[in-house]
């Protein structure tokens, strides 16, 4: 069943009376060029950086274990079971 608790009987009041709290509303357009500005500012151009792995060679993430060999700072950290 609907219980009338004291916040549901103001939702219901405003509802039939039609008062509302007013929206959070732009006070001017933002144009264009202002949002494009903005947008560009955020833009994240750069892809992360890649360094080369010293045992394998292949291209991994920099400071984070290697994901073909599990080698870390010259230590095996991570067994890999199918080397190739
Ligand atoms: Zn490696």
């Amino acid at each position: 069943m609907f219980e009338y608790t004291p916040q549901s009987l103001s939702f219901v009041l405003e509802s039939l009376t039609g008062e509302e709290e007013e929206m959070a509303v732009p006070k001017t357009k933002v144009s264009k060029s202002r949002k494009r500005m903005r947008n560009a500012a955020n833009f994240k151009v750069s892809a992360p950086a890649l360094a080369d792995c010293p045992s394998c060679h292949e291209k991994k993430l920099p400071h984070v274990v290697c994901k073909k060999c599990g080698v870390y700072k010259g230590q095996t950290v991570v067994e890999k079971k199918d080397k190739k």
